[in-house]
């Protein structure tokens, strides 16, 4: 049967492959024997567990009635499996009995099922074995809270090019993995367009789409697929002729990407005249290639958390000076952001020791990125000291993440000068004016931005939580992201208010969330005065295409004019006119 499911468009281009669904690593459960005492407890948990599930299951029908009717009879078939007692109540009597962990009793009792199901002769029947890991595996999710890593597994022979990643959820450390691998496209069920799994998508230079609510649980391994990235499709099945004419456009696309390229020694400015520095987001030192490849003139934003967030532990003051130098040696004397930690959120070193010793109900708003770093002086001690000593090798300015208060502002400050005081008592070189800036991400930030321009160096807009604490939209949930919307009169009031305010007093502001590397919006920011971009390697021909064909002085009262206007619809249509401009 082919049928077709839309989600959100992360990563563009178009993708044909077959499915590779990824397993959830937690069908490798932990086997605890547990105490006497504590069996109802165990017991109970497993109940909360299915609880959960059933509860997803029922707001998923809900959420599917638009769809063909194949769908919600596949939520009813794993609503029905969840409730039968060899599912529901069988493995209780395996945890009192023989006292083991929810989650083993749980995989016992469904490899029991599953033998059961492949002994079948009728090929429907045999295929239900399938339905009873998926929704075993939903439970085993719930009851390790937490998502942990995929299990990787492809089969000897397969080529990795014509696979395509089919997962319920991706965590960023997941993504990382991906890094080594080649696969064609990924899909999940879950996250949102700028949550760090779709940045990573990006990074990977692969269509993805995510937030396709089911698609886990409709795809079957093997099945072909088209993802077309940037429509955010999804095709099962296709017929010939959808697939000949997938196979067309993905060709033309090329075309398009092969055009682009001839732009990457071209100059980045606008026909007046106007210079524009384009630089690069990136994640993994080894990602400077692409930079380099992609035109980009500098590193915006290096998101030094992800060197290690598969790694589960703090990479000593070595290991990160070799990692930064690597990048300010590769960029050869172009300039290097580095921003310190941005941990905590959705990317965490050890999720369920976070979960386990400090139970954060909202850790969007918790003790992430320069708060933990402060609260944390020897981790933070340790990486200043490393991003000093490489500042010798290149020209690195230093970023902040998350910074809101006058006072979290000069603590840091104190920090960089105890990192430099020590590195002199050591008599270790390092480049003593190094520029420090701060990411603005967080409305306040935006709004008593003098804080900031009286005591840093530079400014670069995080427009990517930037919009989710203006609009309170969780950027990692796919149930919210149609209101995670960048055009909201309030965030472009705040954009506009940082870039004129840090221009009244001539320090640098760049923007380098994902709102940067969007050509549709680089009219609207060269309008309100950005001269500083930096986005993901694979957008900048694009964003460097649309500068060349702009005039910034004919941007500029429009765009003016743009901002006094509050209604959506009224915004939408004044952007188009801009973009239409010759
Ligand atoms: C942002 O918030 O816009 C940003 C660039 O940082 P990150 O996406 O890593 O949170
Ligand atoms: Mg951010």
């Amino acid at each position: 049967m082919s049928f077709t499911l839309h989600g959100l468009a992360v990563s563009g281009g178009i993708a044909i492959g077959r499915a590779h669904l990824m397993s959830h690593a937690t069908l490798e459960v932990s086997h605890l024997v547990i105490a006497p005492r504590l069996i109802d407890k165990e017991v109970a948990r497993f109940d909360a567990a299915v609880a959960r599930v059933r509860e997803e299951f029922a707001a998923l029908k809900g959420r599917v009635q638009n769809t063909p009717a194949e769908f919600g009879a596949f939520i009813d078939l794993h609503t029905m499996i969840l409730a039968d007692p060899e599912l529901a109540e069988t493995p209780k009597q395996l945890i009192r009995e023989r006292r083991c962990n929810a989650e083993w009793a749980l995989v016992q009792q469904m490899e029991t099922l599953v033998a059961q199901f492949e002994r079948f002769d009728d090929q429907y029947l045999r295929e239900r074995s399938y339905d009873v890991r998926q929704v075993v595996e939903r439970v085993i999710k719930e009851l390790v809270g937490q998502p942990g890593r995929m299990a990787l597994r492809t089969g000897k022979g397969v080529k990795e090019e014509n696979l395509i990643v089919v997962a319920h959820d991706l965590s960023p450390a997941d993504v990382i993995a991906y890094k080594e691998h080649r696969f064609a496209a990924f899909v999940t069920d879950v996250g949102g367009a700028t949550s760090h799994t779709a940045i990573l998508a990006r990074s990977l230079r692969i269509p993805a789409v995510l937030g396709l609510l089911i698609a886990r649980q409709l795809i079957r391994d093997d099945e072909v697929l088209i993802v077309d990235g940037t429509r955010g499709v999804l095709i099962v099945n296709p017929d010939p002729r959808v697939l000949d004419e997938y196979r067309l456009r993905k060709s033309q696309i090329e075309l398009e990407r092969s055009k682009l390229r001839r732009l990457k020694t071209a100059l980045s400015s606008t026909l007046d005249g106007v210079d524009i520095d384009l630089h690069a987001n990136i994640e993994l030192p080894g990602d400077v290639a692409n930079a380099l490849d992609g035109g980009a003139e500098g590193i915006g934003l290096f998101r030094t958390e992800f060197i290690f967030l598969d790694r589960g532990d703090m990479p000593t003051e070595e290991e990160q000076f070799e990692a930064y130098r690597t990048v300010v040696k590769g960029m050869a004397g172009r300039p290097v952001t580095i921003r310190t930690f941005d941990l905590g959120y959705d990317k965490d070193l050890h999720p369920e020791k976070v979960q386990g010793d400090r139970m954060q109900s909202n850790p969007a708003l918790g003790l992430r990125a320069i708060r933990l770093s402060l609260a944390e002086p020897k981790m933070f001690h340790t990486q200043l000291r490393a991003i000093l000593r490489a500042s010798k090798y290149g020209k690195i300015k230093l970023l902040i993440p998350m910074l809101s208060q006058a006072y979290e502002i000069d603590q840091t400050l104190l920090a960089i000068e105890r990192a430099k005081a020590s590195l002199r008592a050591e008599r270790v070189g390092f480049d003593e004016a190094i520029a420090v800036g701060a990411m603005i991400e967080i409305p306040a930030a935006a709004l008593a931005v003098n804080l900031f321009l009286r005591r840093l160096n530079f400014l670069s807009i995080g427009t990517n939580d930037l919009i989710q604490y203006t609009l309170a939209i969780d950027r990692s949930d796919e149930q919210v992201s149609h209101l995670y919307d960048p055009l909201h009169p309030a965030v472009l009031m705040l954009i506009a208010h940082t870039i004129a305010s840090a221009e009244k007093v001539s320090i640098p502001v760049s923007i380098c969330g994902e709102l940067a590397g969007d050509p549709n919006l680089t009219r609207l920011l060269l309008g309100m005065g950005l001269r500083q971009f930096s986005m993901h390697p694979a957008q900048i021909l694009s964003v460097k295409q649309r500068i060349m064909q702009s005039n910034c002085s004919e941007l500029a009262p429009i765009v003016r004019r743009m901002l006094r206007y509050e209604e959506p619809a009224r915004i939408r249509e004044q952007l188009e006119k801009l973009n239409a401009l010759n």
